[in-house]
């Protein structure tokens, strides 16, 4: 190695090791008082190769929301010297479970989705061939406004879709379709979906309040929706619309670590304080190994009726700013239009109204997700 080479590896060791000093000597960064008390000794190796580095930090004792803040805090602080996407933090056991053999030589470097512990147990939900997510770091940015029109562009194509309205807490499909509950459930225990305009629609609001888990936190939320998932009569699918209630936190978490997802859809206002959040659920999705189809920029521009003026009431530029800066595709903008609003609230989507240019950002935005997700191919 190079005079120059080791100081690089140096000058990263000791920014590393800074960065996980500070996080130790902070509160309320959700990591408990035993677990931030010697972040710096959970430095394991850095390697590097060519311009990319592996960070490896020690796991034991670390959940998953641990990990992935630790993850974020090194990156965030490394800032521009190292590009985001040159960089990956992987964790590791420090005491790693025997093999078999009683052997606990030297273990490969896994790839994100091993060092993150996932994907080993995600269930195909049989006849759904496709199954993606819709997400939102925030609430009210329009995420089952998009999720319910996409679902029926989709149909209009010829799609065999289902929409699962996931939002435990608010949930919006029932009236969004026009579809009223409660569900009721076939001869092998699973509930039925009701069908509007050709969506498959299952919806926490189609439950007794005995199923309903509205007062559930956390991971047995997650758990309850992705049971949910596996309990519903389906029937073939070609895709499955899930719409995650809003945020990052444990319920998402463990969902989306458990279903088989194909994508992921983000969605967002342009304005500062929804792509904060946007942030925060992509990085969810690139570090649980789910691939992101791009952002949905929702409320861009308001055009007068009466002037035609133009008005960019939630800021101009912010989804395709946080596209370039996040590498994803800015799949669309869907402008702030009170058709579009008052469309779902009488349960009569704008999709529906096929000719109407509102309805035709839908179809476009069908259309790529359909290509996304393969599902312009035939089956194998
Ligand atoms: P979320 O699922 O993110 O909480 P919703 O889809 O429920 O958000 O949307 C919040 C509110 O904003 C709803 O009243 C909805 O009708 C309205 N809305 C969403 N998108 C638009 C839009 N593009 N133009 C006008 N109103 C919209």
């Amino acid at each position: 190695m190079t005079t120059k080479e080791e100081s690089k590896e140096k000058d990263m060791k000791a920014s590393v090791t800074a960065s996980l000093l500070s996080l130790s000597q902070q509160s309320g960064s959700g990591l408990e008082e035993e677990d931030h008390s010697d972040l710096t000794e959970r430095l394991l190796g850095i390697h590097r190769s060519g311009n990319n580095w592996q960070i490896q930090v020690g796991s034991d004792g670390l959940n998953l929301n641990h990990k992935i803040f630790i993850e974020q805090y090194i990156l965030s602080r490394l800032g521009e010297n190292y590009p985001e996407d040159s960089v990956l933090v992987y964790f590791k056991k420090l005491r790693p479970e025997p093999t078999p053999s009683g052997n606990t030589g030297p273990t490969p470097v896994p790839t994100r989705e091993q060092a993150f512990g996932i994907n080993v147990r995600r269930k195909h939900i049989p006849g759904v061939r496709q199954i993606i997510a819709v997400a939102s770091g925030k609430g009210g940015v329009g995420k089952s406004t998009v999720s319910t029109n996409l679902a029926v562009a989709l149909a209009n194509q010829g799609k065999k879709v289902g929409l699962l309205d996931a939002d435990i807490y608010g949930p919006s499909g029932p009236m969004m379709l026009g579809a009223r509950g409660p569900a009721s459930v076939d001869e092998n225990g699973k509930l039925i979906p009701l069908e509007q305009f050709g969506v498959r629609l299952m919806s926490f609001g189609f439950l007794s309040d005995a199923m309903n888990p509205v007062l559930w936190r956390g991971p047995l939320a997650g758990k309850a929706i992705e049971q949910l998932c596996y309990d519903v009569a389906w029937g073939e699918l070609d895709l499955l619309v899930l719409d995650l209630p809003p945020g990052t936190g444990d319920i998402q978490l463990s969902l989306i670590e458990s279903l088989p997802l194909h994508g992921a859809l983000v969605i967002s206002t342009p304005q500062d304080v929804a792509l904060i959040d946007a942030h925060k659920a992509l990085t969810m999705f690139e570090t649980l190994g789910v691939p992101v189809i791009g952002l949905v920029e929702n409320m861009s521009v308001y055009h007068c009726p009466s002037c035609g003026h133009e008005s960019y009431i939630f800021g101009e530029g912010g989804g395709a700013e946080f596209s370039e800066e996040r590498r994803i595709r800015k799949l669309t903008s869907i402008p702030l239009d009170p058709s579009i609003r008052m469309a779902c609230d009488i349960g009569q989507p704008i999709s529906l109204q096929k000719s109407r240019p509102q309805a035709r950002i839908f179809g476009e935005l069908a259309r790529e997700v359909i290509r996304e997700t393969g599902l312009n191919t035939e089956p194998n």
